[in-house]
């Protein structure tokens, strides 16, 4: 399975489909990132707070897959914001996963009530020039966030992880990151099972033109769109499911009617009012 990359602002590329492990418990999680690894995925999306980087580094390291055609991001969590405590926090993970560096920082919600990211910013680039994180990005980032980062400081965060599906779609935020060359990542891209996202009538008919499952098509919709999707499942069947999407193509007709799904409908925390 050769999933394609997508090139970044600093040069890096990434793998265009990862596995995302939130969720998944850390006793159970060597051996369901081993069966991702398994089933072709290089690319492992965990963070800080998922308290399974352990884990991820564990099926890393066994897996027998050299470090270079493996693609890591983790997260600094809210309580690390800060200059000494990022920097800290970024060497914590490391000696969890077990890595001398991660492909891909982010800064996990920015968190606006506390007023630290910038702050916090400035000590991912110093992570990055260390060669700590080859590439550095942030998550859960609005614009006017973004615009902050861009009014004081130097770099174009590589990426913005943000919650991303079809009723959820972000064009706003897209068109911004566009015209930046700031990298959409789609988090939630399955809209995490809250709703009846398979149920809708053009995800349906889609599937059902292409023999694909529902989850398929949702996957597909991400991709077509040049957006980073990184789904999560326990299951080794629904992990081999959800990378293979690479042999079919939707229609514009059908990825439009998937775009009407947009209900502006967030199953997650709205960045601006988080306080977790
Ligand atoms: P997803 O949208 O990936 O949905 C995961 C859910 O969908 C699970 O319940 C899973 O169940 C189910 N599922 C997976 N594949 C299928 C399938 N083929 N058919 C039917 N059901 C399926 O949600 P996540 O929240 O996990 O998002 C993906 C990743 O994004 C996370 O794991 C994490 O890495 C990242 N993330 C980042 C956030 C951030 O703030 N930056 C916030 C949330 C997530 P099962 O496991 O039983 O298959």
């Amino acid at each position: 399975m050769t999933v394609p990359t997508i090139t970044l602002n600093d040069g890096n590329t990434i793998p265009q489909l990862g596995f995302g492990v939130f969720k998944v418990e850390p006793p159970e999680t060597e051996r369901i990132v081993s069966e991702a690894l398994e089933a072709g995925y290089r690319h492992v999306d965990t963070a800080a707070a998922y308290g399974n980087e352990e884990g991820v580094g564990r099926a890393l390291a066994t897996s027998g897959i050299p470090r270079d055609e493996l693609f890591v991001t983790t997260k600094l969590w809210n309580s690390e914001h800060g200059t000494q405590s990022a920097i800290d926090a970024m060497d914590a993970s490391l000696e969890r996963l077990g890595l001398e560096s991660v492909n891909l920082y982010l800064i996990h919600w920015p968190r606006p009530d506390m007023d630290r990211y910038v702050e916090t910013w400035r000590a991912l680039e110093q992570l990055k020039t260390d060669g700590k994180a080859a590439s550095i990005g942030v998550s859960n980032f609005h614009v006017n966030h973004l615009d902050r980062l861009s009014d004081e400081t130097d770099t174009v965060p590589a990426v913005n992880q943000i919650e991303l599906h079809p009723a959820f779609s972000q064009t706003a935020l897209r068109t911004y990151a566009r015209g930046k060359g700031i990298a959409i990542e789609s988090w939630g891209p399955l809209g995490q099972g809250k709703y009846d996202l398979f149920g809708r009538e053009a995800i349906a008919m889609a599937a059902e033109a292409h023999g694909v499952t529902p989850a398929q098509v949702v996957l597909r919709w991400h991709l077509q769109n040049g957006l980073i999707v990184i789904p999560k499942s326990s299951s080794a069947q629904r992990m081999a499911e959800n990378i293979d999407v690479f042999g079919f193509d939707l229609t514009d007709v059908e990825m439009t009617a998937i775009d009407g799904l947009d209900e502006g409908r967030r199953v997650g925390a709205d960045p601006d009012t988080a306080t977790f």
